[in-house]
């Protein structure tokens, strides 16, 4: 029998030399530290994007603040800008100490991007923008609209008609496809969605009744992406978001981290040497987390730490980081099937675009298994009567295993942070909720209460 060859080389060859593949290979929850990873100073050497991009992309949104405010009148009260609560979770934080059985020191916190308005997920900040960026170049292209102008003009008519003249696609597990599609509707432009077959049927029919051509595949994620990409690029007038190399989608995400500095500035907590930061970001192709944490790493530099979350039924970026293969190698390439409940994260091959910047930035992955985030999900609406995805509820998973997982003590000692832990933040990323249906969320609370007391059994 022919053996496949993953770059030229067996699986077995892959397997001797990085002997975590094979509990990524039979589902085990692992926490990988990077290798690969330096200080700040060191790392950002070879990466060419800068602090002055991302604040570029902030000056870009606040532009279409004025937009967003009147047509989106859920972002009226932040005066057009999409951005969610930083909250302190010490219920949550008290209920895990106490399920697990283990000390978590340190404030535990949730960014609420499941808050966020329009698209209630964190592709509400990457998505919108591309989109808006694109609709801003098109308008000065054709002189219809100058940087000093007042956005709100985008939503007349003569615009409308100006970019039903043009068409945006994108290839999505859903999430994005629900940003892309509810933003670019909006401002006029034909949209179409290529869904994987992980998407959510709610979220099909919600982009089509608002006019959004989807278009639905029987595979993955990677597969509604290459034919998006082909129907896009065969029409001149159509342009095509890819999640697997844009870096406007990538500048974005990392606005959020000048946002979050903000926040944490206004409720005085202090992030420094003394005072780590910890962020645990849910990763499925990688642009929604490594835009944030480039982002936090831009501003807080070697004081921030962080950790990429993904499902054991998809452990992409980990395996594309540890391999150095990036998007050369697949889950599916080593035998795993990418099928997961937490369809935002299910993604068999990862950005390399976004494995090559984060290389030396980002601190350890860990995996998590479906279960698990259905008891995370449930023990956060019980405690904090807050409402994540189980996507989401990957990045409260983070402080409970760095504290418990071997690996995670490891990484706090050979970084001198023992004797930080006290004065720590954690900042789990809910990176959606808002949009689910509320009999299905019930329906993910009742699969997690069932884990939990089957959990508590053992
Ligand atoms: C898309 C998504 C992510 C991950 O973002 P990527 O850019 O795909 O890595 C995490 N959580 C949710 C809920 C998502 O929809």
């Amino acid at each position: 029998m022919e053996t496949e060859l993953i770059a030229g080389k067996p699986l077995t060859e892959w397997e001797n030399q990085y002997p975590l593949i094979e509990d990524l290979m039979v589902l085990k929850e692992v926490f990988w530290n990077n290798p690969k990873y330096r200080s700040f100073q060191e790392a950002a050497e070879n990466i060419s994007l800068t602090e002055k991009d991302v604040i570029y992309a902030e000056a870009r949104l606040l532009r279409f603040a004025p937009y967003l405010a009147k047509v989106f009148p859920e972002t009226k009260k932040t005066n057009g800008i999409i951005e969610s609560p930083l909250v302190g979770i010490s219920k949550f934080h008290n209920t895990a100490e106490s399920i697990f059985r283990t000390k978590i020191e340190g404030t535990f916190m949730l960014k609420c991007d499941n808050e966020l308005p329009i698209s209630g997920s964190i592709k509400a900040r990457g998505g919108i923008y591309e989109v808006l960026k694109h609709a801003e170049n098109l308008a000065l292209e054709h002189k219809m609209l100058r940087f000093e102008d007042d956005y709100s003009i985008l939503a007349n008519e003569d615009f409308k008609n100006f970019y039903s003249q043009y068409s945006i696609a994108v290839g999505s597990t859903g999430n994005l496809g629900l940003s892309i599609g509810i933003i670019s509707a909006k401002l006029g432009f034909k949209v179409t969605v290529h869904m994987s077959a992980d998407a959510k049927q709610w979220k099909k029919d919600l982009l089509r009744s608002k006019g959004v051509v989807v278009v639905e595949y029987n595979s993955d994620y990677s597969k509604a992406v290459e034919e998006g990409r082909k129907q896009s690029d065969s029409d001149p007038n159509s342009y095509f978001v890819d999640d697997e190399n844009s870096t406007a989608l990538f500048l974005g995400y990392a606005v959020a981290a000048l946002r979050l500095k903000k926040q944490l500035e206004e409720m005085n907590i202090l992030v420094d040497p003394e005072h780590p930061l910890f962020v645990y970001l849910p990763c499925g192709v990688g642009g929604g987390p490594g835009g944030v944490a480039f982002g936090l790493k831009l501003l807080f530099k070697d004081s921030v730490h962080c950790f990429f979350a993904e499902p054991t039924h998809s452990p992409c970026m980990l395996l594309g980081l540890m391999t150095e293969l990036h998007d050369q190698i697949s889950v599916q390439d080593v035998g795993i099937d990418n099928i997961t409940a937490a369809d935002g994260l299910a993604v068999g091959r990862p950005s390399g675009f976004v494995g090559k910047t984060l290389e030396k930035l980002l601190s350890a992955v860990y995996t998590v298994e479906d279960s698990m985030l259905y008891m995370l999900l449930n023990m956060l609406a019980d405690s904090e009567n807050r409402y994540v995805e189980p996507s989401a509820a990957a990045g409260l998973y983070g402080p409970i295993q760095l504290s418990m997982e071997p690996a995670g003590q490891d990484y706090i000692k050979k970084h001198g942070l023992k004797e930080r832990m006290a004065d720590a933040v954690h900042i789990s990323w809910a990176t959606g909720g808002n949009m689910v249906p509320r009999e299905m969320m019930k329906e993910y609370q009742e699969i997690g209460k069932s884990q939990l007391a089957d959990f508590l059994k053992v």
